[in-house]
This record gives structure tokens, sequence and C-alpha cells, in this order.
């Protein structure tokens, strides 16, 4: 089947339910003068992309092969999210005591998680360790916390034999330095980047097999060569390096310790068109290519990947409260920018959105095509979500769509100018034909604000002890 009409048919698709749900938005009252902006996901596309990442994976292992597929908890940190995975049969990576929280809260079992994250203190180690969740060590003063954690289970007591006395599979992090893609920001494999050990440095090979060698229960070896921006050739690079350095490491050491290989998330998503491109199918056939070793059943298997799988299913939706002209150019003033679209109003040249208009009822908007900014509500000249942007043109009244934004997006709120969180909502299909929404997080009150904001220690700074006296 040629896969670009295929990923143009599931795009299509994506399109359509998207215009169904920004119009039953509208119509039920979601968006409104209330609440000017919404976030919105896509149920059956997100249970969509999770059955392609099965699929792609199961098409190219050996029969029986272990594969847990982690959503990467930081690309959508929201609990029903997670749960409607979970139901999928992905679990989570965590990287941090609030995500590992948010996976736990969504039910994920410890087979299902994984803790990734750079700077994990004793106490998160202990708690991991203890809950036998799986846990990829940075570097190695943390795998010499994690000594310490093993030694005192020992039969022999402290000081005796390390053994495997905690159910947590236990790794390290390898950083293949392969390079950086076009965004350096999520570009995680470069020389001097700050994840994993330096697996190209002198000396850091030996270090690793030692490490290795000295600890039985060191079973796993993990990278994530990176996130947006990462041509797949580098991926599968970065794979390579991974399932070399674990072959090697077991034959010198004589066992095949190493047991399971995560080769961490990064699949690229397409933010130019409604197509899914690349695919989890593409990707995984390459890796079946270029490393025919890494699938034939010597190797459990782990993927953490996060934006690929929710991306394509978010959209936030504003209400344009002004349409203006200034100095020739049209702006519509919306309610979504930076404190929804962050990195893309930062950074707009590495992350650019494309942006939908819908009409005052919430239908596609037609009509005239004019060069306009789509600006954001917040105070400095910045906040644009997109900059002369040829599209239809917005009017007072009418919705601006920033689409592709499941990950990384409103779900990642920015505090800037005290603009509260917008609620989330999830839709689907109501079995009529019609558009069926629920909440997915409620969205942040002003009093939750101020509260948020130190308002329960008013006089902090003018009371005793600070105030004068
Ligand atoms: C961010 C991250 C991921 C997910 O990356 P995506 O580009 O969202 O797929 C996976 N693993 C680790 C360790 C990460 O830091």
């Amino acid at each position: 089947m040629d896969h670009d009409i295929q990923a143009g048919d599931v795009g299509a698709g994506r399109a359509a339910r998207r215009d169904e749900a920004v119009r039953a938005a509208v119509e039920q009252g979601l968006l409104g003068a209330g609440s000017p902006v919404v976030g919105l996901l896509d149920v059956t596309g997100i249970r969509e992309s999770a059955a392609e990442l099965r699929a792609a994976f199961d098409a190219v292992v050996a029969p029986g092969t272990p594969v847990l597929h982690a959503f990467a908890v930081k690309a959508t940190p929201l609990v029903p999210v997670l749960r409607l995975l979970r139901e999928e049969g992905i679990g989570a990576e965590v990287a941090s005591p609030g995500e590992l929280a948010l996976a736990r809260a969504a039910g994920l079992r410890p087979e299902m998680t994984v803790l990734d994250s750079p700077a994990k203190t004793p106490a998160e180690l202990r708690e991991a360790l203890a809950l036998g969740i799986a846990v990829n060590a940075d570097n190695p003063q943390e795998l010499e916390r994690i000594d310490a954690l093993m030694i005192p289970h020992s039969p022999k007591g402290v000081g005796g034999t390390p053994v495997d006395s905690s159910r947590s599979p236990l790794g390290i992090r390898v950083n293949p330095q392969v390079g950086a893609g076009s965004i350096g920001a999520t570009s995680t494999a470069t020389a001097t980047s700050k994840f994993g050990v330096a697996l190209r440095d002198e000396g850091a090979r030996e270090w690793i097999v030692r490490a290795y060698r000295d600890r039985p229960w060191l079973t796993r070896l993990h990278a994530h060569t990176g996130s947006q921006g990462i041509p797949l050739s580098l991926l599968v690079q970065g794979v390579a390096e991974v399932y070399a350095l674990a072959e090697e490491i077991n034959r010198r050491i004589g066992r095949r310790q190493i047991d399971t290989l995560d080769i961490g998330g990064g699949l690229p998503v397409n933010f130019a068109s409604d197509a899914t491109t690349p695919t989890y199918a593409q990707y995984a056939r390459m890796l079946a290519e270029e490393v025919p070793g890494l699938l034939d059943g010597r190797y459990g298997l782990v993927t953490e990947f996060g934006r690929s799988l929710l991306a394509k299913h978010g959209t936030v939706v504003a209400r344009v409260e002004y349409a203006k002209s200034s100095g020739g150019r049209a702006v519509a003033v919306t309610h979504a920018g930076v404190q929804v679209a962050t990195r893309t109003v930062y950074a707009p040249e590495s992350w650019p959105l494309r942006i939908a208009a819908y009409d005052a009822k919430g239908r596609v908007k037609e009509g005239p095509v004019v060069v306009q900014d789509v600006a954001g509500p917040a105070c400095f000249a910045g906040d644009l979500l997109a900059e002369g942007r040829s599209m239809p043109v917005l009017e007072q009244g009418d919705h601006a769509a920033a689409l592709d934004t499941g990950a990384y997006y409103f779900a990642h709120h920015y505090g800037y100018n005290s603009l509260v969180r917008p609620g989330v909502y999830g839709f689907g299909p109501d079995g009529e034909g019609g558009v069926v929404f629920a909440v997915v997080r409620e969205a942040q009150t002003v009093e939750e604000v101020v509260a948020e904001s130190g308002g329960a220690h008013v006089e902090a700074l003018t009371g005793s002890p600070l105030g004068l006296v």
C-alpha cells in the first residue's frame, strides 16, 4: 500500500473530527464568554496512534519478544490521558516525582513504568526501587547511589556482595553522541549533551563494561537520541550504537546479562499538514533493516514515545476578542498565546504551528485570505501564535485553532500574566452523529491563581519578622 496515501486518509479523518469538535464545543458552550480558550483531545485519534505503535513493533519483533511501550509523561502530563493509554496497553516513562505520581494516579503498575531523569534524588531512587519500577541510571554518581541502596538488601548485609534484591529492572543511560538534529534544545545526543554517560568520551566504554561486569543486576541499556528535529536516520543510528554496545558488553563479560534495550522516543511529528509522517511503521521497518539483531528475540524492548503519540490529537481553540489593523497588518487578538504555546511564541522558527480559522459558530471559515498576525492575550509584543500568515481573515467573535498541540503545548501551561490554565476536554462520537465531551482538566479559577500566588501569605513581606517595626 502507498503509505503517503494511507497517511493522508488518516489525516483527513482526523481533520474532519477536529472540525466537528470545534463546532460542537461552541454549540455546547464549552467555548464562550467565560471560557475563551480550551484544549481539545481527540480520543479516537489517540487510540489509533497507540494501536499503530503496537502494530508497528509487533510486525518486526520475533514472536514472544517482550515489548513495553512507555509513554513519555512529560509530553502530556494529564492523568486521564495516561489512563486511556494504559487501556491501550501503553505504560509510562516518568522523569520527576510529579510525573511518577501522575502515572500512579492513572493506575500504571510498576512493571509498566520506567524512571529516567538526569537529577534523581536518593529519595526518588529509594521509592522507585521499593516499588519495583525500572530505573535507568544517568551517570556514575547515580549508579553509586543505587549501589548503596542495593547493598543493605544483600543477605550478607552492608559491605556484602550486592545482589539483585530489588524487583526493579536497572540499566544505564548512554549518550551515543551521534549528533544534533535541527533543533538544539531537543537534541540529546550531541557531544556535550547533559544526558547519560557520553559513550565516545575517553575511557567511557571501558567504564561501562566494568560497571556491568561488577553489577550482575544491571540488565538494561538505554539511550534517547533526541526529540523533534531529529531525522529518522539519526534515531536509528543512536539505536544501532546502543545495540552494538550491548552486544559488546555481553560478549566481553561472557553472559547475556543485558536482556532489554530501551531505545527511547523521539519520533518527529509533522506540524506542516494533517498527514502522519514519519510513521511508527516506517521507523520500525528501518530498525529491522539497519539493526536486525535488536529484534530477533534476544532482547526485550522498551520504547518511550511522547510527542508522536499525542501531538496530532490536540487542538487549542480560542475566541478572537478583537480584530484590528496595525501599520497595515491585520491582527487578530485571541486568548491563546504564550501561556498555551510557549515554545512557538519564544522560538517561532523552530516550532511553527498551523492555525485554522473558524467563524463565530465554530464552522470552518472560508472566504478572502489576508496576511495577518494571530496574537495571544499576553502583554508583550512577541506574543504571537503566527506572524504574517496568509489565511481567511479572522474577525471579532471568530475562533482561531492552533493545531497539533496535544503534546508539549496546552498541557504545559506557562503562568505569564497570571492567565488561567484553560480547561481540557476529550471528545468522541456520541453515537448519534454528534460529538460528546468529557472534562480532562478543569479550567483554573482566578481564586486558584491567587492561592497559588501566595494569597495565604499576604502579609509575609510587610508583617513580622520582615516588615518595618
Ligand atoms: C522527552 C523524552 C522522551 C520522549 O520524547 P518524544 O520526542 O516526545 O518522543 C523519551 N525519553 C526520554 C528520556 C525523554 O527525555
